[in-house]
C-alpha cells in the first residue's frame, strides 16, 4: 500500500489517467474509477428541469469512509473538486460536478449498519436508500418517518438537502430525525458528530451544520437516524373547497385542532386531474362536485387504535365542512395510498406536461391566502401558467411554471420568490439551492447570511474544493 504522498510523487494531477493511478495507489480497484466521457447521461445530471449535464473528470466509487477520506485528501493536495452524488433524485442540480471536477458516487457505499431496537437508531452508510431502510425497519415494527416523495434517493442526499416531504408536519425534516453523522472535511480529516442519544449540549452542534449544506461543507459517511414505532393504521380524509384560499384559511385551523395529521397536503383542480390521471386512478367524485372545486385538501391521520382513529377522522371532517368543503370523502386504505403516490408522482406529471421550472418555496402557513394571491399576479402579469400542490401544513408550496419565454421566465421565478420572502418565507423549503437556484437565493437572501455562510464554508473546505458552484 503507498501512502498518498508517494502516491502523488510525480506532480499535479491534470488529466484522468494521472487521478486513476493515484486513485490506485492509494488502495482503489480498476472497477471504482470510471472516466467522465464514459459515463451514460444520467449520471451527468439530476432532476433539475432547467439543468444541462456536465462531463466530469472522473466519477468514484467508494466503498468505505477510509476510502473517502483518502481521496478527498488527494483532491485537497492537488485542489480537484469533489461533488458528492446520491441517487441523483435532487431538484437544484446540485450533485452536477464541473468538468474537471471527481463526483463522488456512494451507489457501493450503501449497507445499513446497525438497527439498535432498544435505542431505536438505524446506523447507516451514505448510499443507503430511503426504500432500502424503510424494507430493513419494517420487519422490527420501526419506521423512519422522513418520507420526501422519490423513495430511491439516498440518506447521504437527504442529509445534504435536509429532505422534507409530506410527513413533515407531524414528524418534522431530515435534520429533526438525524441523530449524528461521521464526515471527511475538506482536508480529508474524518470526523463524528453527535451520537446515539437526542441531548447534547457541548459546544456547537455541527451535525446540524452539515445538515441541509449541500455538499459544500463536508462528505458524509455515516448516518445515525433516529427511529419510531410504525403506527398500525391511517385514515385517510379527502376534501374539495371552491376556492384555494379557503384551503389556506382552514389549514392553521386543521393544524390547531389537535388532530395531529401525518400528512397535510393541497392539490389544485389542474394538478389532481392530471396525477390521478397518470396513475390510473378514479376517485369517484360527482361531475358536479368536480366542476365546483378549485383545489382538494388531503389529510391523513395514523395511529394504532382503530376507534380512536375513527373518532380522529371523524372530527376532522366536522371541521373541514365548518370550513367550507364542498363534500368530504374517506378514502378507503388502497385508494388513500393510490393518491398519495399519484401526488407523490406530481413531479413527473408536470414534466411531462413540459414545466419550465419547478420551486419549493416556503412561507408561514399562516401567510398562505396571501401568498397564493400574489401568485396569481404573478402568472397574470408575466403571461405564465402556474399550477401547484405542496406540503401546506408546513406552508411549502411546489409551484410549476410554464412558461417558454426565459426572460419572462426568470421574472416569474425572482417575482413569485420575492413575494414569498417579503411574507416571512425562504427560497427553498426542501430542495434546496443547487446550481440551479443560486442566482435567485444570491439575489434574494440577506447579504450578510450569505456572507457568514461563506465564512463557515472556509473553515470546513480551506480551498474550495467540496462541490463548488452550489449555494454560492
Ligand atoms: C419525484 C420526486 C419527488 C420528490 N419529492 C421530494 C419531497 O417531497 N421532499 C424533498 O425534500 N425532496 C423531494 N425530492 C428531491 C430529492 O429526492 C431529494 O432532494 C433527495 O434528498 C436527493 O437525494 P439523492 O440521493 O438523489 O441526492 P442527489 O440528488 O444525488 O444529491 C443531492 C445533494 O446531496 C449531496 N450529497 C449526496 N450524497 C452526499 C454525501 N454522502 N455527502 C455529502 N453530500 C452528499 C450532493 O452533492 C447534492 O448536493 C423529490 C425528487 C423527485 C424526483
Amino acid at each position: 500500500m503507498f501512502s498518498i504522498s508517494q502516491a502523488l510523487q510525480g506532480g499535479r494531477l491534470v488529466n484522468f489517467d494521472e487521478l486513476r493511478n493515484s486513485l490506485l495507489k492509494i488502495g482503489l480497484e480498476e472497477s471504482q474509477v470510471r472516466r467522465g466521457q464514459d459515463l451514460p447521461s444520467e449520471l451527468l445530471k439530476d432532476e433539475a428541469l432547467t439543468a444541462s449535464g456536465t462531463v466530469p473528470m472522473a466519477l468514484v466509487y467508494p466503498t468505505s469512509s477510509a476510502q473517502v477520506a483518502k481521496i478527498v485528501e488527494l483532491a485537497s493536495t492537488f485542489e480537484v473538486a469533489i461533488t458528492a452524488r446520491g441517487s441523483g433524485t435532487g431538484m437544484c442540480g446540485a450533485c452536477i460536478g464541473g468538468p474537471d471536477s471527481i463526483v463522488l458516487c456512494f451507489e457501493k457505499f450503501n449497507q445499513i449498519l446497525e438497527i439498535d431496537v432498544e435505542n431505536q437508531v438505524a446506523v447507516v452508510e451514505p448510499g443507503v436508500t430511503l426504500a432500502q431502510l424503510d424494507d430493513a425497519l419494517a420487519p422490527f415494527g420501526l419506521v423512519y418517518p422522513i418520507f420526501p416523495g422519490e423513495l430511491s434517493a439516498t440518506l447521504g442526499g437527504n442529509i445534504a438537502t435536509n429532505a422534507g416531504g409530506m410527513r413533515a408536519i407531524k414528524y418534522g425534516v431530515t435534520r429533526n430525525q438525524v441523530l449524528g453523522l461521521e464526515v471527511v472535511l475538506g482536508n480529508g480529516t474524518l470526523m463524528r458528530t453527535g451520537g446515539k442519544f437526542v441531548k447534547c449540549s457541548s459546544g456547537y452542534d455541527l451535525t446540524q451544520l452539515i445538515v441541509g449544506s449541500e455538499g459544500t461543507l463536508a462528505v458524509v459517511t455515516e448516518i445515525t437516524l433516529r427511529l419510531f414505532p410504525r403506527p398500525k393504521f391511517t385514515a385517510t380524509l379527502l376534501a374539495p373547497f371552491a376556492d384555494l384560499e379557503q384551503i389556506t384559511n382552514a389549514v392553521p385551523k386543521v393544524v390547531s385542532s389537535g388532530i395531529n395529521p401525518l400528512i397535510l397536503e393541497y392539490i389544485d383542480a389542474i394538478s389532481i386531474v392530471a396525477t390521478t390521471q397518470n396513475v390510473g386512478l378514479d376517485l369517484g367524485i360527482p361531475e358536479e362536485i368536480k366542476q365546483a372545486a378549485m383545489a382538494y385538501l388531503v389529510i391523513v391521520i395514523e395511529g394504532n387504535d382503530h376507534d380512536r382513529l375513527d373518532g380522529d377522522i371523524e372530527q376532522a371532517a366536522t371541521l373541514v365542512s365548518e370550513l367550507g368543503a364542498l363534500d368530504i370523502y374517506v378514502l378507503s386504505e388502497s385508494v388513500s395510498s393510490r393518491l398519495i403516490d399519484a401526488r407523490e408522482k406530481a413531479f413527473w406529471v408536470a414534466k411531462q406536461h413540459g414545466a419550465n421550472d419547478i420551486l419549493d418555496i416556503v412561507v408561514p402557513r399562516s401567510r398562505l391566502p396571501q401568498y397564493m394571491t400574489a401568485v396569481g399576479e404573478v402568472a397574470t402579469k408575466t403571461e405564465s401558467w402556474i399550477a401547484g400542490c405542496g406540503h401546506v401544513g408546513d406552508g411549502n408550496v411546489h409551484l410549476s411554471i410554464f412558461q417558454q419565454d426565459s426572460g419572462k421566465l426568470h421574472e416569474a421565478m425572482t417575482q413569485v420568490l420575492a413575494a414569498g420572502i417579503s411574507l416571512g418565507g425562504a427560497v427553498s423549503a426542501e430542495h434546496g439551492i443547487g446550481r440551479e437556484k443560486r442566482s435567485y437565493f444570491l439575489d434574494l437572501e440577506d447579504p450578510a447570511k450569505i456572507e457568514i455562510m461563506r465564512s463557515i464554508k472556509a473553515v470546513f473546505d480551506p480551498k474550495n474544493i467540496l462541490n463548488p458552484g452550489a449555494i454560492f
